[in-house]
């Protein structure tokens, strides 16, 4: 059917007979080449425009808010068994959060990212984390407030470094998240002691000497064990070998953005470019034939 006649029979404009006929490529058509591709586009989008992130993340400390009330009836539960010593069962409750894109939401700084064709760089996460701009994550301040009501100490272990400890204990603060009597130092900060690096582990087992460990979140594989930084196969066998924890005393936030998920498949080679990057992520997909 011609173009003219099509728009007479459905009674549409021209232009919209050419969208119907499928004449027109409806991507909008901007600047050759612009702009430029980004891998952290459409997570960015997601998480920070979505009403399915956000749904996401409440289900998830909804689920966390119901096994906490278990966990704390339950003296025998512990989301960390190979730390916890005889006697945990008398030990008073926590629970261990991770705090980037666990309860703090940086995607003010992801899009910042994007809108300025820049990668992640140390100097300007400082600059972002000493702005004190972190939102909280949807329902993150009412389940930890919640937790700190029914006497449970709420940790948070951090890869944010020792520098940035003030600050993020300000803007933490600030949104209202429990941060500790005083007595107790519950910010733990990558480097804070010299044998706290990357691994959470050693600052786990630290609170599991004094602690009954209700619960563990996380956005990061590594927030959880230190088996994350193994390469895809491994972590696909510690994701198994805990695979009770999940739901139960493990909850992941949804975190598309960035993690070990990406960095492991492209074998954490960090000098690598974007693009060179993109086509190992590309490489390791499982792909229908297309037959
Ligand atoms: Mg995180």
């Amino acid at each position: 059917m011609k173009l003219n006649s099509a728009a007479k029979k459905y009674g549409l404009s021209l232009a919209a007979a050419m969208l119907v006929s499928g004449c027109v490529n409806t991507t909008v058509p901007t600047k050759a080449e612009s702009p430029k591709p980004d891998d952290l586009l459409n997570a960015t989008l997601w998480m920070q425009n979505s009403v399915e992130y956000k749904a996401n993340v409440r289900n998830i400390f909804h689920l966390a808010k119901i096994q906490l009330d278990d966990a704390l009836k339950n003296k025998r539960r512990t989301a960390l068994p190979d730390m916890q010593k005889p006697g945990y069962m008398k030990l008073p409750p926590a629970i261990i959060l991770d705090c980037d894109e666990t309860i703090l939401d940086n995607s003010k700084y992801e899009a910042y990212l994007i809108k300025t064709g820049q990668g992640y760089s140390s100097t300007t996460w400082k600059k972002y984390v000493q702005n004190k701009v972190a939102e909280a994550m949807p329902g993150a301040v009412e389940f930890t407030r919640y937790a700190a009501s029914r006497g449970v100490e709420v940790f948070y272990v951090t890869n944010r470094k020792k520098v940035s400890e003030q600050a993020t204990y300000e803007n933490m603060r600030a949104l209202g998240f429990p941060m500790g009597n005083g007595k107790t130092d519950t910010l733990l900060t990558k480097g804070e002691k010299p044998e706290w690096g990357s691994a959470k582990g050693n600052r786990d087992a630290m609170i599991a000497k004094r602690y009954r460990v209700l619960l563990m979140l996380g956005d990061n594989f590594g927030d959880f064990t230190d088996k994350a930084s193994g390469n895809l196969k491994q972590r696909e066998a510690a994701y198994r070998e805990y695979m009770s924890h999940w739901g139960t005393d493990w909850f992941v936030l949804p975190n598309p953005a960035y993690g070990s998920f990406e960095s492991s498949a492209f074998g954490r080679n960090y000098h690598l470019s974007p693009a060179q990057r993109r086509q190992k992520k590309i490489d390791v997909l499982n792909s229908w034939s297309g037959k």
